[in-house]
């Protein structure tokens, strides 16, 4: 296993809808425990494949760490599909391992189903909620190559173009190993 740079905002794979899984073989399992382990080395608790900079519908997702959902197993899903979604939002904090430092309020579906092939090559569906629906969304939105910060109004954007240019300029310490990336345009 190898932890991984992870991929910051401003990376043009975070912007691309990337690529269905149509094999499940060794690399598949390889990408995958990569992934938990960069994430687990960054105290994530959703990771998704462009954050690696992989162009495939993988992500994986531990939320044990957090109290009342220590016996919630992590859990990896390949070419996920979001099949139902509650009328009910959620209003709950966010952050993204890819935009340190900058945690928002983003609204929800409460509840989720959520089908996809497991390591096995198994279809399974979920039909998740609360925060296992909430870092599905997000981590299902970075393999449509959407981030949280898509989210904010206007003038959430505003206050966050600096710090969000900052990321861009790998001006802000962050203490995991990341991408380094010189192809960016800032926000004006
Ligand atoms: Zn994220």
């Amino acid at each position: 296993m190898s932890i991984l740079p992870i991929t910051l905002f401003g990376d043009k794979i975070l912007r691309k809808k990337v690529a269905k899984v149509t094999e499940i073989n060794g690399n598949t399992v390889k990408i995958i425990s990569d992934m938990f382990e960069t994430m687990r080395n960054a105290n994530g608790i959703g990771l998704a494949a462009n954050q690696i900079g992989v162009n495939k519908q993988i992500f994986v997702i531990d939320i044990s760490a957090v109290e009342g959902y220590e016996s919630y197993k992590p859990i990896a899903l390949i070419n996920p599909k979001i099949t139902a979604k509650s009328d009910e939002k959620s209003i709950i904090e966010e952050g993204c391992l890819s935009i340190p430092e900058l945690r928002f309020e983003v609204a929800r579906p409460k509840m989720i189903n959520i089908s996809f092939f497991d390591a096995n090559m198994k279809e399974q569906t979920i039909e998740a909620d609360e925060l296992l629906a909430r870092v599905m969304l997000h981590e299902y939105d970075h393999l449509q190559g959407v981030l949280f910060t898509d989210y904010l109004d206007e003038e959430m954007k505003k206050r966050s173009k600096k710090h969000l240019n900052k990321i861009k300029k790998r001006k802000l310490e962050i203490d995991y190993p990341v991408s380094d990336n010189t192809d960016y345009m800032l926000i004006k």
